[in-house]
């Protein structure tokens, strides 16, 4: 490919809203184009990586036995109010009607579709278990689309989901799509882990992430130091903490009873006022839950006053879509008392869940639903309350696989695998008939990749400052040709002939011929990313080239008269 010929918009400037590099560079190095929020052109050399890294994805996919298929984008309201998901997904969801007022949704995520497709046609078990797939444009209308590629509205998912005939048989194809996508994140050079998640709005038991470290990452990661147990924070467990036991004598006076605690409402407070760590008291967190259908209700949770609230945990362990903050006035309507909140004595009918690691406690201060009272020596049965795990894993906490140190670091989220069940097969009515000619619903698992989102994912991780650095196989072209003068005879020519011959033998080659500076050439070498360079220039008449290696920019002066055989030789 020659460069003059092709349509790479190079620019100096970056967008205003573009912070993170492969933001930056992607429309810098004219790989992408921004047509709206979270909506973008995928220029010539955009569109290379991208299909590249979708080669990539199918080709480990086919292999894994999954088979490919090729969905409707637009999909009908009929499906989604089967699954229940029509009210459930929120406005992320794009809802529409036709000319003759038919509702549609532009799919987000296909699962109705393809439960769809199955219940059509599967009606045996000896047709099972089946992995099918679709690499396709999603669109979500995402409330905060930014990072360019990152976190688009219109992007490109590989989408799979595979149907069996039961728990065991969906257990072995989830450990097998993690090996298949474990070689794909490989493949493409990218320094990854294996996470537990949450199962967030889709449902079900089981599920992984498999996260990109960067620093841009928008997910926190628990990692332990010890073994190699790694979860999303939304869904880190640690072992139970272990707070300062009180010395004889210390222990703060645990008779039961109200205090007068005028005035102190936050734990600090508190936790000065009865000079005790924070280990010991109460923490209630109010929060507003919003169910399907417009319900919504106050609910308080409870934890220590050392911990931190993880919402996602919060709102699962209510089964509530979202939960949102709630007003001193709200709360006051409910019958609490803000600053005042506490387990005993918490008006009838409000909605509670205490944090597991409290069951068992007896010495523990909270508020006593009165203004200005606390109540010492709260004890918290060892069973028989709404316990949940509600707490945000810290730094320094300890692993519950090991004990060792858990510490936090960075992810982008390009993977998720989950174990479905029956979540959706039983709504909507799929079913096969087993050995016995008994009807069961399908046994489903889901697979998801960011394949757009991994063009982003790749850059944040292979990057320097002043450009892109492709890895091997994402690469737009393995090698770029650069001619110093393109108005020099001798340097075109060799040019020439090295760009034919290592075409002839397979290799990639931008064959940059641009009446243009040595310079500016050399600038939009290394903003592009592509992995090695050879510069054609005035040592032409020495019999040398130069070989560069994009990444940390390492040249090397190579024969002319040998020059395949050394690229070859590198470039592998
Ligand atoms: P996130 O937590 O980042 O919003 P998600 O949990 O909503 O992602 P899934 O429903 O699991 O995402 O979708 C499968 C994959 O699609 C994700 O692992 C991610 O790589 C990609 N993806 C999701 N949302 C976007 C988006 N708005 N833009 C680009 N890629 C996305
Ligand atoms: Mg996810």
């Amino acid at each position: 490919m020659r460069f003059s010929r092709y349509l790479i918009p190079t620019t100096k400037e970056a967008p205003s809203d573009a912070v993170l590099p492969s933001h930056i560079y992607l429309i810098r190095g004219g790989f992408i184009q921004s047509v709206g929020a979270g909506l973008y052109n995928f220029l010539p050399l955009g569109k290379r990586v991208l299909d590249r890294v979708r080669d990539v994805v199918k080709e480990e996919l086919d292999k894994a036995g999954c088979l490919e298929v090729d969905l409707a984008f637009v999909t009908p309201a009929e499906l989604w109010k089967e699954s229940g998901r029509f009210e459930k997904y929120g406005k992320e969801l794009l809802r529409f009607t036709d000319r003759k007022e038919n509702e549609f949704v532009l799919g987000p995520t296909h699962e109705e579709m393809m439960v769809n497709l199955v219940r059509q046609s599967v009606k045996s078990y000896k047709q099972l278990p089946l992995n099918l797939y679709q690499i396709k444009t999603k669109f979500r209308d995402e409330i905060r689309p930014r990072f360019g590629l990152m976190r688009g509205r219109e992007f490109l998912m590989k989408d799979g989901y595979s149907f069996h005939k039961d728990e065991a048989d969906m257990k072995r194809e989830f450990d097998h799509m993690e090996a298949t996508y474990s070689r794909i994140f490989t493949r493409l050079g990218l320094d990854f882990r294996v996470v537990e998640a949450d199962s967030g709005a889709i449902g079900g038991t089981g599920s992984k992430e498999f996260m990109v470290l960067a620093e841009s990452g928008e997910d926190t990661l628990v990692v332990c130091e010890g073994c190699d147990y790694g979860a999303n924070i939304e869904a880190a467990v640690r072992k139970p903490a272990e707070g300062p036991r009180y010395e004889e004598g210390e222990a703060p006076e645990m008779t039961r009873g109200k205090f007068h605690t005028p005035g102190v409402k936050t734990i600090e407070d508190l936790a000065r006022f009865f000079r005790i760590d924070p280990f010991h008291l109460v923490k209630a967190v109010a929060k507003k839950a919003l169910y399907d259908e417009g319900r919504e209700e106050i609910v308080v949770f409870f934890l220590r006053g050392s911990d931190e609230l993880q919402e996602t945990k919060a709102a699962n362990a209510v089964d509530a879509n979202e939960l949102i903050d709630v007003t001193e006035e709200e709360l006051r309507a409910a019958g609490l008392v803000p600053g005042f909140i506490g387990i005993e004595g918490l008006p009838e009918g409000i909605r509670y869940v205490i944090d597991r690691e409290l069951a068992g406690n007896d010495t523990l201060i909270a508020g006593a639903n009165e203004a200005d009272y606390h109540m010492v020596g709260v004890s918290i049965p060892a069973e028989g309350e709404p316990f949940a795990d509600l707490v945000a894993v810290r730094e320094g906490d300890r692993c519950a696989k090991c004990g060792g140190k858990l510490r936090y670091t960075k992810g982008i989220e390009v993977g998720h695998i989950f174990q479905l069940g029956t979540r959706y097969s039983e709504p909507l009515g799929a079913t096969f008939l087993d050995e016995n000619g008994k009807a069961r619903p399908f046994v489903m698992g889901t697979y998801g990749i960011g394949v757009s989102r991994l063009l982003a994912a790749i850059i944040e991780q292979h990057h320097d400052e002043r450009g892109c650095i492709w890895t091997r196989e994402s690469a737009p072209f393995d090698l770029e040709i650069i001619v110093s003068n393109i108005a020099n005879d001798a340097e075109r020519e060799a040019a020439e002939t090295l760009y034919h011959a290592l075409r002839e033998r397979g290799v990639e080659v931008l064959l940059d011929d641009r009446k243009e500076r040595f310079g500016f050439k050399i600038n939009d070498f290394e903003l592009i990313g592509i992995p090695w360079g050879v510069v054609v220039g005035k040592k032409i008449a020495d019999g040398t080239m130069e070989l560069i290696r994009r990444d940390g920019l390492e040249r090397t002066e190579i024969p002319a008269d040998r020059a395949i055989e050394e690229i070859l030789g590198r470039i592998g």
